[in-house]
């Protein structure tokens, strides 16, 4: 397949014949993500941890903290090590393992109660990653952020390796979840004819994509779909005319609709669906903190916002971060930076 692989300017690049060359000596792996996992998260490393597996690789899989159930049944996701819950677990994984893989992020921060692990251990560390402005901890990058997720990257690095013949069902199944979540099933403007052509490479391996859909928007529980009803009807704010919209939930207000984690996922783009409606944020408290998504439909780059108000960063049309002020202090932040036509010059961050 033809393609361009782009990296990051000043960074170590990882050469896939080099990489190839390298795995060929059987090392032990393991890959990271970042912590929240999403399906891109989960899909690509899953997706990678089947595909050494066929090379005869033993590797692990440490997630810095839980994942959300509409994952629960990708194959491989039993042996993933939740940091958070087994840390002994994910330092013996790091202690036993000759070479690190990071997916899905690139500021080590992202990795949570990971983090310490990582960057003290002194194994080599390869990020494969589709975020900007990679920060300098590891040893190699193949970093793009033009990328419709890392899935399709670590897909593009087997056909570097000349090796998608080793992409079988259930790493292809994983692939085309971190595809279909992180493109909203194909629609954001990071699909390009090469990602519509992986996903049907990874279709031909006899792979049920019907289940991938079935799984991650068919499987509500009855709680998830009531708290989204109240969460729209109730929750849904428009800022006038800013072209801004935002939906909070508090703590007291998950609960009562039993909150699991991964409920919520989604919710932010309902707000970015109204009409006039451009920028979206979705606000909700946890663990003592607020959770922040930002969505973009036009030229607001939402990392920005996140990164110089929110502790947070991802992509021009998706990203997150944190705040430690209260739920309606940190909607109020966003409101202020709404009503200024969201130029960062004007707020005081
Ligand atoms: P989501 O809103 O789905 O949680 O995240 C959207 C995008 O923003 C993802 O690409 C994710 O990696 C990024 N993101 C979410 N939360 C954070 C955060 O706390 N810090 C940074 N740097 N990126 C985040
Ligand atoms: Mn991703």
């Amino acid at each position: 397949m033809s393609k361009v692989i782009t990296f990051a300017g000043m960074l170590n690049k990882i050469d896939p014949a080099e990489l190839s060359k390298h795995l060929g000596q059987k090392p032990k792996v393991l890959i990271t993500m970042h912590k929240g996992p999403d399906g891109d998260a989960i899909g690509s490393s899953l997706g990678l941890w089947h595909f050494l597996k066929q090379k005869g690789i033993d590797a692990a899989v440490v997630a810095p903290d839980s994942f959300p159930k509409f994952l629960k049944w990708l194959p491989g996701c039993d042996q993933i090590i939740d940091c958070d819950h087994h840390p002994h677990r994910a330092e013996k994984a790091i202690h036993d393992c000759d070479l690190i893989f990071c997916l899905d992020f690139n500021h080590p921060s992202r990795l949570g109660a990971f983090e310490e692990m990582v960057t003290k251990s002194e194994k080599p560390k390869y990020v494969i990653d589709h975020h900007q402005d990679p920060d300098e901890f590891a040893d190699q990058y193949y970093v793009d952020s033009d990328a419709s997720s890392t899935a399709e990257m670590i897909y593009r690095l087997a056909a570097e390796m000349q090796e998608t013949d080793l992409i079988n069902a259930d790493s292809a199944i994983c692939l085309y979840t971190g595809l279909v979540t992180d493109t909203g099933s194909f629609r954001f403007s990071s699909v390009t004819p090469q990602v519509m052509q992986i996903a049907a490479n990874l279709m031909s391996t006899g792979m049920d994509h019907v289940k991938v859909y079935n799984e991650i928007y068919d499987s509500s529980s009855l709680d998830r779909l009531k708290l989204r009803g109240y969460a729209l009807s109730e929750k849904t704010v428009v800022i006038g005319d800013t072209g801004a919209a935002y939906i909070s939930l508090s703590e007291e207000e998950l609960e009562r609709f039993n909150y699991r984690s991964g409920d919520t996922e989604g919710l932010v783009n309902y707000a970015l669906s109204i009409e006039g409606v451009h920028v979206a944020g979705f606000f909700y408290e946890r663990d003592g903190y607020i959770k922040i998504s930002l969505r973009s439909k036009g030229e607001v780059e939402v990392n920005k916002i996140s990164s110089a108000l929110f502790q947070g960063g991802g992509h021009k049309m998706a990203a997150g971060g944190r705040s430690d002020l209260s739920l309606a202090d940190t909607v109020a932040k966003f409101v202020a930076v709404a009503k200024a036509g969201f130029h960062l010059e004007t707020i005081d961050s």
